[in-house]
């Protein structure tokens, strides 16, 4: 069902940010937070300890790294600088595509852009409407100067966008949308208000009714379309050649390694235990989450233990259900060949009812299925439809 495979792609979680924005959903803490655990604390040390609990599981050559879950360039000291080094130095990096989540402004030492050792930035604005950005409870606004010259910096540049703020205008929405294009970024991300943050969840709906949504989403499309942007999953658009290698690894559903406190981690394993650090009856893939306690994940780590709040171990039910719903998020949608590869049986004899059903949901193309124009609309009840 699954083909263990060495990691190739790395994530860090650094869940510190400079103040904490009311609409996010994320695990994230402020930086006295950040000080009252890691001051006096080699932080880059202990995450290269991490890794090295995983680090028979690991490629010696990587394909990604990505630094996330706050604001990875706001961390004091030469932390960033540091870790790079070292990862360069334990990996090949050579190829790699190396994200660093940003603010969208300039961090406090602007040295950080002339280090040769990240190639991508990706930025959250999430708005540029003063009035949206309240509502969100977001104090970080975008600077405009740092949105027009961070491209001479870092060669690959990424701007993560939210469209269903409540309050938002159609106007304010087109800005939006204007605004984003008008930064000529390789890469843009229009994510669900909805999914990055209960917080607003179904209190303040944006839309009245889906005929307005369909407006403005299709407006969306057809303005990020004529700028040259190919939308190749759900919510991101990138310029040819420019989608995210990181991200592409979640939705091929291949393994990543976590670390930070609080990251998510997939690894696909043999049955036969790789390393004596797995307990002997591992199973083939298993997803965990470390802690999302500064104090207990540091604990961990000194005890040199996997920080691990929780783990899963994978059926194949769970790999079939995941394969489908990250499969038909890419605009190349799931492929009939690996499918009927991985788990034995034919997806279209099996589905065939819900199918016929959602008949205007569904293409078929190239050996692959693919959900059309609309049925990306319903993308989350047609999923749980296919679910077995
Ligand atoms: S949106 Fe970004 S900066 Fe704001 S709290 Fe969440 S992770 Fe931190």
């Amino acid at each position: 069902v699954i083909a263990s495979e060495p990691v190739k792609n790395l994530y860090v979680n650094l869940p510190f940010c400079p103040s904490l924005c009311g609409f996010c959903n994320f695990y994230k803490n402020d930086m006295r937070t950040y000080d009252k655990y890691f001051s006096g604390v080699d932080l880059a040390r202990h995450l290269l300890q991490e890794i090295q609990l995983y680090r028979p599981l690991i490629s010696n050559k990587l394909a990604s790294v990505y630094f996330g879950g706050g604001s990875p360039l706001e961390i004091p000291g030469d932390f960033l600088k540091k870790l790079l080094t070292a990862l360069h130095q334990e990996f090949d990096l050579s190829e790699a595509e190396i994200t660093v989540e940003s603010n969208p402004f300039w961090a406090k030492d602007k040295k950080i852009y002339d280090v040769e050792l990240f190639n991508r930035i990706s930025i959250g604005v999430q708005s540029f409407d003063p009035g949206s950005l309240k509502v969100l409870h977001r104090s970080l606004s975008p600077d405009a100067d740092f949105l027009n010259r961070i491209g001479s910096f870092i060669p690959h540049v990424s701007v993560d966008m939210v469209y269903d703020i409540p309050g938002t205008t159609a106007d304010s929405f087109l800005n939006d949308v204007r605004c984003a294009v008008k930064l000529d970024a390789e890469h843009l991300s229009w994510y669900s208000l909805e999914i990055t943050s209960s917080v607003f969840e179904k209190k303040l709906p944006r839309y009245e009714d889906d005929s307005a949504f369909k407006r403005e989403w299709s407006t969306l499309l057809t303005m990020l379309g004529d700028s040259g942007y190919e939308r190749y999953e759900i919510s991101n658009f990138a310029k040819k050649g420019q989608t995210s290698k990181h991200n592409m690894a979640y939705w091929e559903h291949r393994p990543y390694l976590g670390i930070g406190p609080g990251a998510f981690g997939a690894l696909f394993l043999e049955n036969e235990p790789t390393s004596a650090t797995f307990p002997q009856n591992q199973a083939s893939a298993i997803r965990y989450r470390n802690k999302r306690h500064l104090g207990l994940y540091l604990k961990d780590l000194n005890e040199s233990k996997k920080p691990w709040e929780s783990s899963e171990s994978l059926s194949v039910v769970d790999l079939e259900n995941e394969f489908v719903f990250l499969s038909l998020r890419r605009s190349v949608g799931l492929d009939l060949t690996e499918y009927q590869n991985r788990f034995g049986k034919s997806f279209l004899m099996e589905h065939q009812m819900i199918l016929d059903r959602h008949e205007e949901a569904f293409k078929q193309e190239n050996g692959s299925l693919k959900l059309t124009e609309s049925g990306l609309l319903y993308y989350n009840s047609l999923c749980s439809d296919l679910m077995i």
